[in-house]
């Protein structure tokens, strides 16, 4: 195996919930260390396209591999790819009763038994590079969405994953906080984490995306450079949501 494989790779990747066909013949594949932003309208399949990279979905048919491997269906080696894959979601899912430090320090020590001194270290610090070090003894609640999102960033690089997924990371926070959280996202992409986003934020995906992947009604439609996807769409689709949303 060599390190100019692609990190993620979906082929034909077709699901269905019921009669519903949310994944038509998908094929992607995220290089390491690329950053690729989904967009589409909502119900196109952007969410279960990430959950089934690390899948929170099992398939209907095709391939997915991740790292060279196709995905595990259970056991360990599916709580390994958890690890590897960190997923970021709408809602932080903190743990409520948890300190923020403790959130963070939580997965590495249960589902890893790491050490706590060790992990402890590597929290403090991740916690200090989304800003929040200041907070870390206490409580979500005691937080703005926007700090609680980072917690969440920073908890998902506490495993040391090889690729990070955001599902509409700041759909849920008031406008004022949406600017701390893309910025946490910036560096990280800048810093060659391989990102797969999906969001809303065009001005996320100008800046920090090597790749814009559009979807509509579950199918991978066009993809393209953020500068060449944003001033010439090829798709009717894809002119369409751009110019209710631009
Ligand atoms: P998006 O994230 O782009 O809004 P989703 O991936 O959430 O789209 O959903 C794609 C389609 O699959 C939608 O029609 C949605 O209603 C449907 N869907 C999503 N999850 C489920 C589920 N667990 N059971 C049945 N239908 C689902
Ligand atoms: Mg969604």
């Amino acid at each position: 195996m060599t390190t100019s494989e692609p990190l993620i790779v979906l082929e034909g990747v077709n699901k269905y919930f019921g009669p519903l066909h949310v994944l038509q013949d998908v094929s992607l594949s995220v290089d390491r260390g690329e950053v690729v932003v989904v967009i589409g309208p909502s119900g196109s399949g952007k969410s279960t396209l990430c959950r089934a990279i690390n899948r929170l979905e099992p398939i209907s048919g095709g391939s997915i591999t991740f790292d060279g491997q196709p995905l595990p269906a259970e056991g360990k080696a599916l709580a390994r790819l958890r690890s590897e894959v960190g997923m970021v979601f709408q809602s932080f899912n903190l743990f409520a009763h948890k300190t923020i430090l403790q959130n963070v320090m939580l997965g590495p020590i249960k589902v890893r038994g790491e050490k706590s001194a060790a992990v402890r270290e590597r929290a403090m610090s991740l916690l200090e590079r989304v800003g929040i070090a200041a907070q870390a003894e206490k409580y979500p609640a005691q937080l703005s969405g926007g700090q609680q999102q980072r917690v969440a960033i920073a908890r998902a690089l506490a495993m040391q994953p090889k690729a990070l997924l955001f599902d509409e990371p700041t759909s849920a926070l008031d406008p004022e906080m949406v600017g701390e959280v893309l910025d946490v996202m910036t560096s990280l992409a800048r810093e060659g984490m391989t990102m797969v986003v999906v969001t809303h934020e065009m001005g996320f995906a100008r800046a920090a995306a090597d790749r814009v992947v559009f979807m509509a009604d579950g199918q991978l439609v066009e993809q393209a450079a953020p500068a060449e996807f944003f001033a010439s769409p090829k798709s009717d689709r894809a002119k369409d949501f751009l110019s209710k949303i631009l």
